[in-house]
């Protein structure tokens, strides 16, 4: 069964290519480590480039053209893509500190990764490349808004693998929305120790029966003697068991309409009222849970924004989320480490990257990237012109998903058996290194199609706020 599900899946991209059917037997599949020159006895292959369908130069995982890599050049066709040399100096002064800090040298080089990455998310913040958007007085950066110093500072530091922010939870969605909404005390408790590492947060939204329909949730939250009172339960709450603090929707308003009856609250973790429940993923980890609140209590302004303004506030939140797994620098990082895969495994004795089929469908994946990638870019030149980037925009979180679920359905395909191993139970962070790293992008990206809004319902806002189609029948009747 399984063999048959692999032949299709390849044959969409090989249309009934008969040899390579031959080639996708079992046992035949060696990988190699990526990033090793010998492994095993298994050496690495001296492939040529991918030149039949797509020219070296041109290719993501083999860009080299042009003295400075990654700068962009004119097409050709008329169109200037540069950033111009005011920018392209700027970014000169990154790769400088790059070079000087990542990876680490001197003493830095023998201490903990986790001391390491410390250190430079410090030096990269106190020379302006990191937390940008967060003030001084909290702990950031305070750049002015710059979207193409953001884009080159993202594309380098990439380019370098070197650590951006932290990337939970609480970086990419509480501490924006506490900037835009949060009082005094709020930013200063919370937003430091977060953009730092030291405090950390999980979301407390979906409910069984509340995923997509979110503003149906049913837990409560009760004012009595200056605290909230909080009962119900959420479900699916990535990293619930380690997190510190919830931000998280309860009903206070019971007879409002049920948009206007949320509130948005803060809410300690480690407390009585409590429990938070692991649940088995087919990783074999449990990232998320569920969390049942007895009683669990919370002070009277530990609120965010006002009483039955929580789902304004949340759309803050999704914003920002929608924007941060939409980036399309990381498909481009995975384009290339799919890249590798591809010549450092061998099918038949050869290396997969010579195999017609695998050099297809590889073209075709690129494609994909290259226009999310030029999306991106056409995003930007209407956000700097202070143009609404309308369906682009919304077409952000979907593309950049459905490049992800490509990515890993091709890396299982050049895998072969070795596919069938167990993940990997690191996060994928730093970025895929090994075989197992595959394994677990592939698991991961069935879920990250599904959080922080499905698919389908990005289809629909797609269609309704990008395209003017009619409402969603089934939105309307849940009023
Ligand atoms: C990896 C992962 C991490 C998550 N982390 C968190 C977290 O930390 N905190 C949190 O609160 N939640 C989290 N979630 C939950 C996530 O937000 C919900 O799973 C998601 O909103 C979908 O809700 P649901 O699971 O209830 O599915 P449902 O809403 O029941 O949807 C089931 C199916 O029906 C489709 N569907 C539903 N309504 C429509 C419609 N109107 N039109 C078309 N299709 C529709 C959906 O697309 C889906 O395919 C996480 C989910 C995943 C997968």
């Amino acid at each position: 069964m399984r063999r048959e599900a692999r032949r299709g899946t390849l044959s969409e991209a090989t249309s009934g290519n008969a040899a390579r059917r031959e080639k996708l037997e079992p046992g035949r599949h060696t990988a190699g480590t990526p990033g090793r020159a010998t492994n095993g006895g298994r050496s690495r292959p001296t492939s040529p480039p991918l030149t039949a369908a797509v020219p070296p130069p041109r290719l993501l995982g083999l860009r080299g053209a042009g003295s400075v890599p990654g700068a962009r050049t004119t097409t050709g066709y008329g169109m200037d893509l540069s950033y111009g040399s005011e920018i392209e100096a700027f970014r000169g002064e990154v790769r400088s500190f790059l070079d000087a800090n990542w990876p680490p040298k001197g003493d830095d080089a023998s201490l903990s990764r986790e001391e390491q990455t410390r250190r430079f998310r410090e030096r990269a913040t106190a020379a302006g490349y990191l937390n940008r958007h967060v003030p001084k007085q909290y702990g950031g950066s305070e750049q002015p808004p710059d979207a193409l110093r953001a884009t080159v500072i993202r594309e380098e530091f990439a380019r370098a693998h070197a650590p951006t922010e932290p990337r939970g939870i609480g970086t990419m969605m509480l501490v924006p929305t506490l900037l835009e909404r949060g009082t005094d005390w709020q930013k200063e408790k919370f937003v430091q120790s977060t953009i730092m590492g030291e405090t950390t947060w999980c979301q407390g939204y979906s409910e069984p029966g509340s995923g997509s329909d979110l503003a149906s949730l049913k837990t409560r939250g009760e004012l009595r003697d200056g605290e909230w009172i909080i009962n119900g339960q959420k479900i699916w709450t990535s990293s619930a068991m380690e997190a510190d603090y919830m931000f998280c929707l309860v009903r206070t308003e019971p007879d409002a309409p049920k948009h206007a009856g949320i509130s948005y609250l803060l809410i300690d973790m480690k407390q009585p009222g409590i429990d938070v429940r692991p649940l088995k993923q087919m990783t074999g980890s449990s990232e998320f849970n569920e969390v049942f609140f007895n009683d669990a209590r919370t002070p009277e302004d530990w609120i965010v924004g006002k009483r039955g303004e929580g789902w304004l506030v949340s759309r803050t939140t999704l914003k920002h989320e929608r924007n941060g797994i939409g980036a399309a620098a990381q498909a481009v990082g995975t384009f290339q480490a799919l890249v590798r895969l591809a010549r450092e495994t061998r099918i038949d004795g050869k290396p997969a990257i010579e195999d017609p089929a695998i050099r297809r469908a590889l073209v075709e994946v690129e494609g994909y990237v290259r226009a999310h990638e030029y999306s991106g870019y056409w995003q930007m030149s209407k956000d700097l012109k202070g143009e609404n980037a309308g369906v682009i925009q919304l077409m952000n979180k979907l593309n950049s998903t459905n490049i992800g679920h490509r990515f890993a359905k091709l890396a299982m395909e050049i895998l072969g058996d070795e596919g069938l191993l167990a993940p990997s139970s690191h996060g994928l962070g730093l970025g895929i290194q090994s075989t197992s790293d595959w394994i677990a992008q592939y698991m991961s990206s069935l879920g990250v199609a599904i959080a922080g809004g499905s698919a389908n319902i990005q289809k629909n806002v797609i269609a309704e706020r990008g395209l003017g189609l009619p409402r969603d029948a089934a939105a309307n009747r849940s009023k």
